[in-house]
């Protein structure tokens, strides 16, 4: 089916396509939307369609359903999950619960909605350190990526992290001997990376922020600028056609996240012909898990990681 065949399908079937940021440019050029976790929850919430087509990973398609529990979502290629979200269980929530009775929990977006049922409040990377300050709780357990916690904890540092050791292995593989590579490679450019890669990363870009914030630092720069690009390849393609006049580059080869580039247009067909399960949580986990959903929409609101920084690299507590 070609691009246009599967937008007019999803006209006639009354449904809305979402795409994140990491996938195929294929798949990001047929979506009514394109965006990060928090923008693309947003967008699934204010769409007047019945049905959700989540272009992503399985946590996403969930945090759609939860907080639209009357729509059809469906997730196109249904095994696409995120091994990070599955670094955390129920059981490690309810035993750190016991070990820190007087600490409110925060998970990354990047949770089973299983997960998200015994959570005070979910965040994503940019809403993060919004959502942290406005809890009462100045002890925060932040489950699953360490990577993101001890960035948020730098930031808000009236807060007492008690980080979990959970990682995005895509992120993970980037080391600080690739910032300096490409520093050398490209004298002059812009080393931007997200959060979600390791500190001593962190510690030695240009610039910190979510997939969104780094395509707004890239596409609002003067004509002409030279940007490293430390996140998935897909924020790479999309500004090659975004912002066609800077010159971008992955840190790092490679730097691609293989369930996120599992969503082929034949899988969105399917989808929109009603041949792949829609998502399915049971109503007890429905309910609790949009409750620390819902009060990341309202605390996170218009949050971002907007600032370039560089945390301090103090270490935190880690537990797993
Ligand atoms: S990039 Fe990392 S965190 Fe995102 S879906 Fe892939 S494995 Fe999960």
């Amino acid at each position: 089916m070609t691009t246009t065949e599967i937008q007019a399908l999803a006209e006639r079937k009354d449904a809305f396509i979402l795409a994140h940021y990491y996938q195929p440019m294929d798949i990001q050029r047929i979506a009514g939307a394109v965006g990060d976790s928090f923008e693309l929850a947003k967008r699934a919430t204010a769409a007047p369609q019945k049905t959700l087509i989540f272009c992503g990973v399985r946590f996403m398609a969930e945090s759609a359903k939860l907080l639209s529990p009357d729509k059809t979502v469906v997730l196109p290629a249904a095994d696409a999950g995120c091994p990070m979200a599955d670094m955390v269980t129920p059981e490690d929530v309810r035993r750190l619960r016991e070990k820190h009775p007087d600490a409110a929990v925060m998970a990354y977006v990047n949770t089973s909605a299983e997960v998200k049922a015994e959570c005070d409040i979910c965040c994503t990377s940019s809403s993060a350190e919004q959502v942290a300050r406005s809890l009462r709780e100045e002890e925060i357990i932040f489950l699953p990526d360490r990577n993101l916690g001890a960035y948020v904890a730098a930031r808000a540092p009236e807060k007492r992290f008690i980080l979990f050791e959970g990682h995005c292995p895509v992120h993970r593989r980037v080391a600080a001997a690739d910032v300096r590579a490409a520093r050398e490679a490209r004298p002059g450019a812009r080393v931007l990376v997200h959060p979600e890669c390791l500190p001593e990363v962190v510690a030695l870009a240009d610039g910190v922020g979510s997939t969104s914030w780094i395509l707004r630092e890239v596409e609002q720069a003067p004509p002409g600028g030279q940007f490293v690009i430390g996140t998935e390849a897909g924020v790479v393609e999309r500004l090659r056609e975004t912002a066609p006049e800077q010159a971008c580059f992955l840190l790092k080869a490679g730097f691609v996240c293989p369930n996120m580039k599992k969503t082929s247009l034949e899988d969105v067909a399917r989808a929109l012909n009603g041949k792949t399960p829609a998502v399915d949580l049971d109503g007890e986990t429905m309910r609790r898990a949009r409750v620390p959903l819902e009060r990341m929409m309202r605390a996170g609101g218009q949050a971002a990681l907007s600032q370039e920084s560089v945390p301090d690299k103090s270490e935190r507590p880690c537990v797993r």
